[in-house]
Formats: C-alpha cells, structure tokens, sequence
C-alpha cells in the first residue's frame, strides 16, 4: 500500500468512527476509548471504542437494534461487579445498563435492569417484605445478578423472580421463571445473546423487625471479611455435595449441612492461600477471593488461577469452576 493509500484509508476510518459516534449519541451518553478498567470492582481491563451509558430502556432497545443491524460487536455491562476484562482493548461498543426505575404494586416489585441490588432491598424493606436480605452489601446491577443468578447465604435471585423481560434477536420479550432456568450461580439468560432489560419480583410479606435482624446479621458477616483490595467478589463456585469425589464423613459436618464444600476451602487447604502472580493475589484469609494488589492484568489473574485450579485438583480431584466472568 503507498503511503497516500494509507492515508486515505486512515482518513476513511477516522469518519467512519465519527459517524458511528454520531450515531450513538442518540442512546445515551458516549465516552471514547474509555479504560474499562474504570468500570469494574477489579480494576482491571484494556480500553472501549466506545462506551454507551444508557438510562432508559426504550434507548436500550433501540440501541440493541442499531448495533444488531449495523453488525458492530457489543459487550454489555452491569455495575463490573462480576467480571474480568481483558488487558487487550475492546473494538467494539460495550453498553452500560443504568435504566434503573423501580416501581411497586401489591406485593409485586418491576424493576429495570440497571437498577442496584441495593436499591431492590430498600424497597422490600420499605414495604416489609421478605426475601432480598441475603442481597445486603453486595453490589452490582439487578441484571447481572439475574443473568448469573447471584445469591448468598443460602437464597438467590431466583427465589424470588416472577418473570423477565429480555431483548433477543431484536425483540423484547417476556419469559417466565421456568423458562430464565435458574441454576446455581447460572441461569439460560447466558445464552443465546439475551440482554435483561425488566425484572418482577414476588415477595412474600414478612416481620419488619425479623427483616431487619436478618440484614444486620448478614452485613455483620460480611464486614471484615471483603479484603481491602478490588476484586470482582468469589472467584470460584462452591461444589455441590453431590459432585464431591471423595468421602463425605472427612468433610466438616456444617458441610454436609449446607450441601455444599467451600471453594475457599479448597484453596486453603490445597495451600495456596496467600500465593501472588504480578500484581494478582490470592487472599489468604478469604481464599476464594483473587485480589488486584498493584496493578494486576488479566493474564496475572489467568496465571494465577490456573495454579490454583491445579492445586485443588491434584490434592482433590475436582475441577474448579469461576463464578467471575472471563472476557477474552
Ligand atoms: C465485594 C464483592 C462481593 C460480592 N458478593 C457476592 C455475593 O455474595 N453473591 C454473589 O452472587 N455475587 C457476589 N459478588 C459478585 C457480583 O456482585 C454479582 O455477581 C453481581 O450480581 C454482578 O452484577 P453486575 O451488574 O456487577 O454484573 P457485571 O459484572 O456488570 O456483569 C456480569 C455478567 O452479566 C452480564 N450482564 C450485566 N448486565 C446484564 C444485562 N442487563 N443483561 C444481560 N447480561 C448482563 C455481563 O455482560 C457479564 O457477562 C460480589 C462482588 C464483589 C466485588
């Protein structure tokens, strides 16, 4: 290629993005080549063409139908409480989902997929009702928690959805609990490109003051206990009683009654808690959780859960799974 070759398509390619950029701004708001890093609890990740912040849903869709259309490679992003980007940059659009309305009618909350988990607590605080405790302290979006199917202390998110609203395909459509199919930490929304654009939830009424006990209780459980360092939350899924290998009579007894082996656990035990690659750390009190301590890059995090993998397999023959989304 000669050099006015070059040029020409340089300058057809600085238009291009212009336009594209244009384009956007119709969404929401566009930041460009924005450090991704900036966007998540890990701190970790190369930058973004471009970055639409949209806070509505109608825009959402519209969007979602632009970018469907125009063929160009998207990534959508809650609050970056789940996920670890890649150090290489991202040549595409990643949408930011911060429509966030919450409304409540009888016992029935909708919500829009942007909308904090805290937020969604506060409301069944206000109105008394029961079942978004174990939600108390953890961040990130109802969409993201849905998709993966957060939980913790024993319930989740699909204890308590009725039915979701989701944009496929070019569509928005609507689909009951059974059909989202929940599992532990997964649900079906991860697959086949669904963006989760409305919630509704039903909840059961319950004691304002057992309510409040109960958020108390799990915050207090939780204070200490997060390093003080970013990380994206618990590394690893826990393993289902009926998966582990080995005798169930070694394990500890609590154990067994919560059917589950802890992951954190397991790194502990396989003697790794504690074990650094660049700026990546395991935690050596809360194993389960892989902190950026100076700078760390996905490949440091990648390199150092493999070690881990590796350890907990050879010492008990199960495989770890990560709960963190991994963007290659
Ligand atoms: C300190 C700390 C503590 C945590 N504690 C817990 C805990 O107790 N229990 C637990 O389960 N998790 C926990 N997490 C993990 C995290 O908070 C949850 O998984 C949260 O639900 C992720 O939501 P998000 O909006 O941040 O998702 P993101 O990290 O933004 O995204 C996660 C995945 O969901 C996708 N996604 C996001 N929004 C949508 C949408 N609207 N439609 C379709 N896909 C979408 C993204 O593309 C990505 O693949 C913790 C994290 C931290 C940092």
């Amino acid at each position: 290629m000669t050099s006015l070759q070059g040029l020409v398509s340089l300058v057809s390619l600085v238009s291009l993005m212009d336009v594209i950029y244009q384009q956007l701004k119709q969404f929401g708001r566009v930041k460009t080549n924005e450090p991704l890093f900036k966007h998540t609890t890990f701190k970790i990740g190369g930058s973004a063409r471009f970055l639409v912040i949209v806070e509505d849903r109608e825009k959402t869709i519209s969007l979602l139908n632009f970018l469907l259309a125009e063929g160009i490679n998207y990534f959508i992003l809650g609050g970056g409480s789940n996920l670890l980007f890649s150090d290489e940059d991202f040549d595409g659009v990643v949408v930011k989902i911060k429509n966030q309305k919450s409304k409540i009618i009888n016992n029935e909350i909708e919500t829009e997929a942007g909308a904090q988990l805290g937020e969604v607590l506060i409301l069944t605080l206000k109105h008394n009702l029961t079942g978004m405790e174990w939600a108390a302290g953890v961040p990130g979006t109802i969409g993201g928690a849905v998709r993966g199917n957060a939980g913790a202390f024993g319930s989740d998110m699909a204890s308590n959805v009725d039915r979701v609203e989701v944009w496929r395909d070019g569509e928005a459509i609507i689909l009951s609990k059974e059909e989202c199919d929940f599992g532990y930490r997964s649900s079906g929304l991860k697959k086949g490109g669904s963006v989760i654009l409305r919630v509704w939830f039903k909840f059961p009424a319950g004691d304002k003051k057992e309510i409040m006990t109960k958020v108390q209780k799990n915050l207090q459980a939780r204070q200490g206990k997060f390093p003080p360092f970013p990380s994206a939350g618990c590394f690893f899924k826990n393993i289902k009683l009926d998966k582990w290998p080995g005798k169930k009579e070694d394990l500890p007894p609590i154990f067994l009654e919560r059917g589950t082996v802890p992951a954190g656990w397991l790194v502990e035990q396989a003697g790794v808690g504690g074990l650094t690659v660049g700026g990546a750390k395991v935690d050596a009190s809360h194993c389960n959780f892989v902190i950026n301590v100076d700078k760390a890059t996905q490949s440091d995090v990648l390199q150092l859960v493999e070690i881990v993998r590796e350890k907990v397999y050879n010492k008990f023959g199960v495989e770890l799974e990560q709960e963190v989304e991994i963007i290659k």
